[in-house]
């Protein structure tokens, strides 16, 4: 059965993040460690980080921290990516102390250079990061994109090219529903679905997917834009989400929804969910 639930707010202490988890009637939850748009990080105290560590090893599921999306390690501009990658090996550093299962991140942008150039400044970033800090627990998982100006990871064989340089560590994937079915995978017909499965099986390896962002698409197939919907209201639809909790991988990861905060929709879309697993 895969696990279901939610990102949720951290705003006034990461340690509020359980309860309004719970409070949504999410089994799992993700969340960002800083305001996503800021660099700066006031850090957690002790007190704080074995409270954290506490509860989390008491919910038993897998917990999510993003990266901030500041962050660019393919960057061109050499002080903003020293600084991307002082601020994900600090991340990254804490999640692993405090019990945080993944630690996802945009693999990076290329503005100003090659899709290839990119690639190498990501694997080098990512080289530097591991020999800084190497994690014991937390797996740092790549977010593949929708392609959207320069994105990196819109397609598996672009994540291959980082993750292969990687084998031993702790890397993998988290799959973003709304961002795979922009880029142009049809996961929301049979067909389309099989093809999608295969094409990962030929590169990054099923065994590397390891989460998944469940979201429904603003935007139709392969339109490249990056508009996260209620889970079944946008053009991916009911049937996409249904082949991938009824597959015999997929059906096995921990979900956590990304689309729109208003009202009560996390525990709407998490109800749409459970229904699907259950009835199909
Ligand atoms: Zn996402």
């Amino acid at each position: 059965m895969p696990l279901l639930g939610t990102h949720v707010s951290s705003a006034g202490s990461i340690l509020k993040t359980f309860g309004r988890a719970k409070e949504v009637g999410a089994e799992v939850f993700q969340f960002f460690l800083r305001s996503p748009r800021v660099w700066r990080w006031k850090g957690v105290s002790d007190e704080v980080a074995e409270s954290f560590s506490r509860s989390a090893r008491e919910l038993g599921t897998p917990i999510m921290v993003h990266s901030p999306y500041l962050i660019n390690l393919a960057s061109k501009d050499e002080e903003l990516r020293k600084r991307s990658i002082e601020v994900f090996v600090e991340e990254l550093k804490f999640c692993d102390e405090v019990g945080v299962a993944f630690y996802n991140f945009h693999p990076g942008t290329a503005k100003g250079i090659s899709e290839e150039e990119a690639i190498q400044r990501i694997i080098l970033s990512l080289e530097e990061i591991f020999s800084r800090y190497t994690p014991k627990n937390t797996w740092v998982l790549l977010e593949n994109t929708a392609g959207e100006r320069g994105d990196i990871g819109k397609n598996f064989r672009e994540l291959e090219r980082v993750i292969s340089h990687f084998r031993g560590a702790n890397m993998g994937v988290c799959l973003d529903t709304c961002h795979a079915f922009a880029y142009g995978y049809e996961i929301n017909s049979r067909r389309g679905f099989l093809k999608f499965k295969e094409e990962i099986s030929s590169s990054v390896g099923l065994h590397r997917i390891k989460a998944i962002h469940c979201n429904d698409s603003k935007t139709p197939l392969g339109s490249r834009r990056d508009r996260h919907q209620h889970i079944g209201l946008g053009y991916i639809g009911l049937e996409g989400f249904r082949n991938l909790l009824r597959d015999e991988h997929f059906g096995k990861l921990p979900y956590y929804l990304e689309t729109p905060k208003v009202e009560d929709w996390d525990r709407v879309n998490l109800k749409v969910l459970r229904c699907l697993v259950e009835n199909g």
